[in-house]
């Protein structure tokens, strides 16, 4: 395909194409093929060919280029909201071994899967900044493809930039074209369409590894690099220990502005993270090692279609999980898991438990953005999925063995749930023999499609030595005759952030407070009132307006200017909707300062929100 990548507004059709796409200069080119060839040795292939792509990516021109005979091109037809489809008839279908090369020259402006940052929306202020976000059906406004996790392919690519921009793609391997600041990337694995990532800006880097750099803007290099300097090999040499080899060569990780919706992406080579990780103390690395996770769950075996997004998130955290317990030990792992519970109990309570979106297994019904169906149900219910597994082989090694072999037999495919859950019965035949799949209660099938809470929940008492205290100081703080002598016989100063934020959910369950604690509590413990570690501050703002505690409103405020991470942001314009008149006084404030700076998607989430539209919680 040729492409042309240009800021909203860059227009489509051949006008747009001679448009100069400010603020961006003379800038763009790039090269990429679509070759695709028919497989069906029995049958041949259909004479219809797909491609999704949303509006905003205006088609300039499809070009013949096939070298057997000419095809007729069709415009683009819907078939669903969020996307249309590009349709390329053929003139015979094509024959069982034949080649077909495509080249579809294009225009793409604004678009929910290309982010177009002003100056004022990065972290240094001075120049512009632009990134891709493939997942879910995103990417199909960066370019036409197929765009279903179910379709892996290599690609290259060519971006010419502006003088002092860098780009840098989600590839095996990159070089620079000095003369004409040019970089040419190739991954040369398959992947889905949803992992290929783009990024340009004035992004710099760091070694903090034998195979890993850091990428950030400028001024949160140094900050990046500290943060992450030599911690990062570790946790691959150990999942490399634990699933098998890693196959993507590097790993870097870049650090976008502050606007960016997620925790991190795991485009292949290069995650994509929040700057919220620079909490300056590493206390927020499990994020990181949850991507790198995905190296192997996701990445390497990947869900068929978005309806078993579980296979991608519960095996990740699973493998996120034990990679953890290996470097930082059972109890802190434990810990770190029962903050995960604690939002899959948030979420199940806002839903209610029979929500359909509380299985593992979604039926996504067309037209229906896999977006939407986003939440905390295939992350932690998955990894309880994965946890019942482990407990019905009852030795870890053995599972680790299991899952290895898992990666091994499925690497480069996208699979179903039957695919895994048939593997792992032949892989213990004993198992199978015993019916392991059908113990009432316990049905893989009810694991799969009933909505509801994990039947099973895996033992995390190793984490009591650390929840234990936390329980009982908050417990101290719920009682309405606040005893201070016990509250200041409790040291925390050495207690971790995730000690800390397991005491701050304590408190939230409890809220509000009787009268006066919030207050109290604040003022004890300005280590988490002043916190700037954002895992602290959610929850802090959380208990901030469930106590409607006005006067650290703008604590709220100021969060939500300073990071649009999308699971930080939709809870607390949810929390501010729902509560008292100024609660969302406050909400419509800050939304209307922040909303250019956030992502079109949370953007709309939380326009949803305000509307009393919002369904899923
Ligand atoms: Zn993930």
């Amino acid at each position: 395909m040729t492409s042309q990548l240009g800021p909203p507004g860059c227009g489509t059709g051949s006008q747009g194409r001679r448009r100069s796409p400010l603020p961006w200069g003379s800038s763009r080119g790039g090269w990429m093929d679509i070759c695709l060839g028919c497989y069906d040795p029995a049958h041949g292939c259909g004479s219809d060919l797909m491609f999704r792509s949303l509006p905003t990516l205006g088609t300039v021109e499809t070009a013949k280029s096939t070298p057997v005979r000419d095809q007729a091109t069709r415009p683009h037809r819907p078939f669903a909201r969020y996307g249309s489809a590009l349709h390329l008839a053929l003139p015979e279908p094509l024959r069982a071994g034949e080649r077909l090369a495509l080249e579809v020259s294009y225009c793409t402006g604004s678009g929910p899967g290309v982010c177009w940052l002003t100056p004022e929306q990065t972290a240094g202020k001075q120049k512009p900044y632009m990134y891709t976000q493939g997942q879910a059906v995103l990417n199909r406004s960066f370019f036409p493809g197929f765009d279903t996790p179910a379709v892996k392919s290599t690609y290259s690519a060519t971006i010419k930039v502006p003088e002092g921009f860098t780009a840098m793609m989600s590839a095996t391997t990159w070089e620079k074209q000095e003369k004409d600041n040019t970089f040419i990337f190739k991954m040369s694995q398959p992947i889905p369409s949803y992992l290929i990532a783009l990024v340009i800006g004035d992004i710099v880097s760091a070694e903090v590894g034998p195979r890993s750099r850091v990428w950030a803007e400028p001024c949160l290099i140094e900050a990046a690099k500290k943060e992450y300097d030599g911690v990062i090999e570790e946790f691959l040499v150990v999942g490399e220990k634990l699933f098998g080899p890693y196959v993507w060569g590097r790993y870097d990780i870049l650090f976008m502005p502050p606007s960016f919706p997620f925790g991190g992406m795991e485009n292949p080579c290069i995650t994509f993270v929040t700057p919220c990780l620079l909490a300056g103390d590493r206390s927020l690395v499990d994020v990181i090692i949850h991507e790198i996770s995905h190296s192997w769950f996701g990445n390497l075996v990947t869900n068929a279609n978005w309806g078993e997004f579980w296979l991608n998130e519960g095996f990740t955290m699973y493998a996120q999980r034990r990679i953890s317990t290996v470097v930082y030990g059972a109890a802190y792992t434990c810990l770190e898991a029962a903050t995960g519970r604690a939002l899959l109990r948030q979420h199940m309570d806002n839903t209610g438990e029979d929500h359909p979106l509380n299985k593992l297994r979604v039926k996504i019904e067309p037209g229906v953005d896999p977006d939407d169906t986003y939440n905390e149900t295939p992350y932690e219910k998955g990894y309880c999925f994965v946890s019942y597994l482990a407990n019905l082989v009852g030795d870890q090694s053995k599972f680790d063995t299991f899952l290895q072999a898992y990666v091994n037999q499925f690497k480069f495919q996208s699979i179903m749930a039957d695919d895994a859950l048939n593997f792992f019965l032949e892989y213990f035949p004993e198992l199978k023999k015993k019916g392991v799949d059908s113990i009432p209660g316990f049905e893989f099938d009810r694991w799969l499609n009933t909505p509801g809470w994990p039947p099973y929940l895996p033992d995390l008492s190793p984490g009591d030595v650390l929840m234990k205290p936390a329980e009982d100081l908050a417990e101290l703080w719920a009682a309405s005759s606040l005893d201070m002598e016990a509250v200041k016989a409790v040291d925390i100063s050495a207690w971790k952030t995730y000690q800390l934020v397991h005491f701050l959910d304590k408190v939230l369950q409890k809220s509000p407070l009787p009268d006066g604690n919030v207050d109290q509590l604040s003022k004890r413990y300005p280590k988490i009132s002043q916190a700037q570690n954002a895992e602290l501050r959610l929850r802090w703002c959380q208990i901030i307006l469930k106590n409607n505690h006005e006067a650290e409103y703008g604590k709220v405020r100021d969060f939500l200017h300073s990071q649009g991470k999308q699971k930080y942001t939709l809870p607390l314009y949810r929390s501010m909707w729902s509560g008292s008149e100024s609660a969302q006084v406050l909400a419509m404030e800050t939304f209307s300062a922040t909303a250019p700076q956030l992502h079109v998607n949370v953007q709309n989430y939380i326009k949803k929100i305000l509307a009393g539209a919002d369904s899923v919680a």
